[in-house]
């Protein structure tokens, strides 16, 4: 199986579920609590686990009850334990959710041992980083530490996938190191000012990534590069809720990438991870199996 490297950010998600959002300084009596667990990085190394990759996930957990808990279900996910690194002095990282009845949500992070992921840490996995094919990253970490995964993939010729949430200015010189370039509308247009994913795909290309892949719900994705300047449609689905979605994108495009197929093969296998997940409730719950994918991809045509 073709590795894909995560190096990434681990949660536990506290979600309340609320008939509306609260006020600043209001309390608000809500309905169900539910524990998950999240973390983009996490989300989206179980997403390539489960669309067919072998991953090797780097990450940093903490040594309390919720650092042992996450420890537990990315190991039964498949994913090695060497990649889940230890912080003693700073508690795992923390999501605290509240979502009201239209799907509307509040979050707060407390990135916790995430935030200790260190650039040596990460050289340091350079052997491992040497028996993979594609990298992927989202910025749930440090920028430096970010930075220096994807120049380490860069050295060893691996496909370089960057997922720019939450967005944050990014210079030229990280971009440069970036092959695949998956914002979502609403990070596209936090990097550039563009509404237009076309112009803000254009911008973004121009600094300096390779290939730019603008995530559009259920409008599917648009791709531009050097050669192209596409649509992807949707797989058209009855979608219920759409959390996750990015997240499976991202992690069954990087395990088709690893596993060698063209740019636009490897989109259609995305668009699919992401329209089932739309089909289904929670994040990483619905993230679905590459059976599902394949059957979708053999079964629907996109934007039908
Ligand atoms: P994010 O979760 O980061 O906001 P998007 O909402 O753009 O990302 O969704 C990622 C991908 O998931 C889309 O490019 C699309 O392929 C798929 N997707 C999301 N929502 C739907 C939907 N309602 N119907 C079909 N596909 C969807």
């Amino acid at each position: 199986m073709p590795k894909v490297i995560v190096v990434g950010s681990t949660n536990v998600d506290y979600t309340v579920a609320v008939d509306r959002l609260p006020a600043a300084g209001e309390t608000v009596l809500g309905r169900e609590f539910y524990q998950s667990v999240g973390g983009k990085g996490a989300n989206q190394a179980i997403a390539a686990r489960r669309a067919g990759a072998d991953v090797f996930f780097l990450t940093k957990l903490g040594t309390d009850a919720n650092g042992r808990l996450l420890e537990r279900h990315l190991t039964r996910m498949g994913i090695p334990g060497a990649g889940l690194l230890r912080d003693a002095e700073t508690p795992t990282g923390v999501a605290l959710i509240v979502v009201d009845r239209s799907g509307m949500n509040q979050i707060a992070v407390a990135p916790g041992s995430n935030w200790r992921l260190t650039v040596e840490e990460v050289d340091r996995a350079s052997t491992l980083m040497a028996g993979g094919r594609a990298l992927l990253v989202q910025l749930e970490l440090p920028l430096p530490v970010v930075t220096a995964a994807l120049a380490l993939a860069k050295r060893h010729r691996l496909m370089t996938i960057l997922n720019p949430a939450p967005a944050v200015p990014l210079s030229s010189d990280v971009l440069k190191l970036v092959d695949v370039l998956t914002p979502n509308e609403g990070e596209a247009r936090a990097l550039t000012g563009q509404d237009d994913p076309a112009d803000a795909a254009q911008i973004l290309l121009a600094r300096g990534a390779r290939r730019v892949i603008v995530t559009l719900g259920s409008r599917g994705a648009w791709l531009r590069d050097a050669q192209a300047n596409q649509a992807f449609p949707a797989f058209r689905m009855e979608a219920i809720d759409s959390t996750g979605a990015g997240d499976a994108f991202n992690g069954a495009l990087a395990c088709a990438l690893a596993e060698g197929r063209p740019l636009d093969e490897a989109i259609v296998f995305a668009n699919a991870a992401g329209a089932l997940t739309a089909t289904r409730r929670g994040a990483q719950d619905a993230l679905p199996s590459r059976r599902d994918i394949d059957e979708l991809c053999r079964t629907a045509i996109p934007g039908t």
